[in-house]
C-alpha cells in the first residue's frame, strides 16, 4: 500500500524517486549533481544514498578529485526489456534501469502472424537473451512493447500492418505470455522517446519524430515527454489529407500522406518502370541516375514535406526526425522533403530542421527499453 501523502514515509518516498530520477537520467552521478539537480539539501543527498545502498539498489563509488563520490543505479536494482515488433520483424532487448541496452536482438517474423505466436516468439528471445549474458528472468521488472498501430487503454484498433494483433488488449495479453508489468506504446511513440532521449533530439525540450516505412506515423514530444492525446492515438499523420480528389487510401479517405509518400506508394509509382523492384532498388536505381526513381523519390519527399509544414505550424517543434525504412533514401528523400517544408510552413518555422533519424532501425527497440525504464519504480520498501 503507498504511503499517504504528507506522512513523513510519502516524503521519504518523494524524495527517494527525486534521487532515482537524477541516476536514471543521468547515469553516474556525483552527490553534489543530485543534491543541485534535486534541491535537496547535500545531508538529505547523503542519507537517502545511504538508504538505497543498504538496499542494494544503487552502488557508490569512492570519489578522488575534484568530482568526489560517485552514484549510480546498482544491477541488482532491476532490469528492463524492451520489444519491438515491426512489419516483418521482431526486437528484443534487455537494458537497465537507465535505459542503456545490454543486449539485442532482431529477428524476421511472418507479417501475418497471430499475436499469440509473436509473443511467445519474443518470450523465447528474452530468454536467450538473458542466459547469454548470465542474467536471471525474475531481475526483468518492465517491459516496453512497441505495435506499429494506433492503440487506446492497451488495445490495438486498426492495423493494415499487423493484422494479427486488431481488436487485442496487447497490453493485457503481453503480461499474460512474459509474466511481467507490460506498458505498451505505438513504434512511432517510442522512436519519438529514443531520438529524443538518446538521438538526434538530445538536449531539446520538443520533437517530433516521423516514421515512413509501409505505412506513415509521427510520434510527439512536447515538454520531454510524449503526447498521446486524449484517446491515446495522436500522430497519425498518415492519414493526413494532402489532396481531395487524390488516391483512395486503405483507411477511406482520399489523398492521404500515406498515397503518396510510403515504401507501398513508391512502389506503385515505380510499377510500369521497376516491376517487382523493392524499396531499396528503387534507391539504388535512383541513386544510379534512373531519372524516374529520382521523381519518384523528390514526390514523395515533397508530400512528406508538406505534411511536415502542417506540424510544425501547429506544434512549432525544435526539430523534425525522420525515420523508419524509408530514411534509408536519405538526402533523396529529405532534400525534397525540406523544400516542400519551406514551401508551405509560416516563416517562423520554415528553417525548423527536418534531420535523419540518429538511431535508425533501432529506434523503436531503444524507446521501448527507455519507457520500460522510465515506468519503473526504484525505492527501498
Ligand atoms: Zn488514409
Amino acid at each position: 500500500m503507498p504511503p499517504s501523502p504528507g506522512s513523513t514515509a510519502s516524503l521519504r518516498s518523494a524524495n527517494q524517486q527525486r534521487v532515482v530520477g537524477v541516476l536514471r537520467a543521468g547515469g553516474t552521478v556525483s552527490q553534489a549533481d543530485i543534491a543541485r539537480q534535486t534541491g535537496l539539501a547535500p545531508a538529505t543527498v547523503s542519507n537517502i544514498v545511504r538508504q538505497l545502498t543498504n538496499a542494494g539498489l544503487v552502488e557508490v563509488e569512492p570519489g578522488s578529485g575534484r568530482r568526489g563520490t560517485t552514484v549510480e543505479l546498482a544491477r541488482a536494482a532491476g532490469l528492463v526489456a524492451g520489444i519491438d515488433f515491426g512489419h516483418s520483424h521482431v526486437a528484443v532487448a534487455i537494458g537497465d534501469l537507465t535505459g542503456q541496452l545490454i543486449v539485442e536482438q532482431r529477428r524476421r517474423i511472418d507479417s501475418g502472424h497471430a499475436y499469440a505466436s509473436g509473443l511467445d516468439q519474443a518470450d523465447v528471445m528474452v530468454d536467450a537473451l538473458l542466459a547469454a549474458e548470465g542474467l536471471e528472468r525474475s531481475a526483468v521488472r518492465t517491459i516496453g512493447l512497441g505495435l506499429p498501430a494506433p492503440m487506446t487503454n492497451g488495445v490495438v484498433r486498426t492495423s493494415a500492418i499487423l493484422p494479427g494483433w486488431v481488436g487485442v488488449n496487447a497490453q493485457t495479453a503481453a503480461q499474460e505470455a512474459l509474466g511481467a508489468v507490460v506498458h505498451t506504446e505505438n513504434d512511432a511513440n517510442l522512436g519519438a522517446l529514443a531520438e529524443h532521449r538518446q538521438g538526434v533530439g538530445r538536449g531539446h525540450d520538443s520533437s517530433v519524430f516521423v516514421k515512413v516505412s509501409s505505412g506513415v506515423g509521427a510520434g510527439i514530444v512536447l515538454n520531454d515527454q510524449i503526447f498521446h492525446g486524449h484517446g491515446g492515438t495522436a500522430g497519425e499523420i498518415g492519414h493526413l489529407t494532402l489532396d481531395e480528389n487524390g488516391p483512395v487510401c486503405r483507411c477511406g479517405s482520399r489523398g492521404c500522406l500515406e498515397a503518396y509518400t510510403s515504401t507501398v506508394a513508391l512502389q506503385g509509382m515505380m510499377q510500369l518502370q521497376l516491376p517487382n523492384a523493392g524499396f531499396d532498388d528503387i534507391v539504388a536505381e535512383a541513386r544510379n541516375g534512373n531519372v524516374s526513381a529520382l521523381r519518384a523519390l523528390e514526390d514523395a519527399g515533397l508530400h512528406l514535406g508538406w505534411a511536415i509544414a502542417s506540424i510544425v505550424n501547429l506544434l512549432n517543434p525544435a526539430i523534425v526526425v525522420v525515420g523508419g525504412d524509408m530514411a534509408r533514401a536519405g538526402a533523396l528523400l529529405l532534400e525534397p522533403a525540406r523544400i516542400g517544408l519551406r514551401r508551405h510552413a509560416l516563416d517562423a518555422v520554415a528553417s525548423t530542421p527536418v534531420l535523419s533519424s540518429e538511431l535508425g532501425e533501432r529506434a523503436s527497440l531503444v524507446g521501448a527499453v527507455l519507457i520500460a525504464a522510465e515506468r519503473t519504480t526504484v525505492l527501498t520498501d
